[in-house]
């Protein structure tokens, strides 16, 4: 697992990479951010760090859940990493889309739905502070030492005075636009408002299929664009505001 976390005025970030323990891999790169010297841990030194730190550990068997074993299953039969609800089905490869035909169900969805595990969260305060955060087990099937966009600040999560964006999809893709920094980026220096910021990033910066991103600027406003089949997705505001989306 992986997670970061940035804090926008102050442009603080903290970042995790490779743990296997830590229930809440977030509020541990949120431990590095503030407790530590340094922006970003991974493996043997996150988890030690995360035992000084006294944050909640589990046996490495309760995130090995039936659901998960099966669909790794499936994606090393496909010889596939790309295995989720976002990738449209005609850019699978053979093996995996003969899979999807398989009317194998994962909590009640069709497989080809599936969510995969990261989770992003992006907030603004009412004094226009952002902050950004995202947490993931990476992709299905990933090599062992593979590391995403997620911990990495610019990539998977950013936060400055501008916004907060956190990104989901294939994290190879999401690196090479650094997409999380460059909604930033074009709001500094090209003078765009949020949403064309994201628009400008979605379709300049990611090769098609690939990704998407929730942001917030500090006016308050929200964006959230993915070129992928679906993105599950939520926004709340303090007035009650509530809305929850997959598909377009
Ligand atoms: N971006 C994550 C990664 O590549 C995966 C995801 O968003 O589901 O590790």
């Amino acid at each position: 697992m992986e997670a970061s976390i940035m804090d926008g005025p102050k442009r603080r970030c903290g970042a995790v990479s490779g743990l296997t323990t830590v229930k809440n891999p977030v509020s541990l790169a949120r431990l590095v951010m503030e407790k530590s010297p340094h922006s970003y841990l991974a493996f043997s030194g996150a988890e030690e760090f995360a035992r000084q730190q006294g944050v909640e550990l589990m046996q490495n068997d309760y995130f090995i859940t039936e659901d998960n074993v099966g669909m790794l299953k499936l994606a090393k039969e496909a010889n596939s990493i790309l295995f989720d609800y976002r990738i449209p089905l005609e850019t699978c490869s053979a093996g995996a889309a003969a899979a999807m035909d398989n009317p194998l169900q994962m909590n009640g969805l069709p497989i080809s739905v599936y969510a995969p595990e990261t989770v992003g969260c992006v907030a603004v305060d009412s004094e226009g502070r952002c902050a950004a955060a995202t947490s993931t087990g990476g992709l299905m099937n990933k090599m062992t030492g593979r590391i995403g966009d997620s911990p990495l600040i610019g990539a998977g999560t950013y936060a400055c005075d501008l916004c907060g964006i956190s990104c989901t999809g294939e994290g190879e893709a999401i690196i090479r636009g650094t997409l999380a920094r460059d909604v930033a980026a074009v709001m500094e220096y090209k003078g765009l408002g949020l949403q064309q910021a994201v628009d400008f990033v979605i379709n300049e910066r990611l090769d098609e299929g690939k990704a998407g991103l929730i942001a917030v600027s500090r006016n308050g406003d929200v964006a959230c664009r993915y070129n992928t089949n679906g993105m599950f997705r939520g926004c709340a505001t303090e007035d009650g505001f509530m809305q929850v989306g997959i598909w377009n």
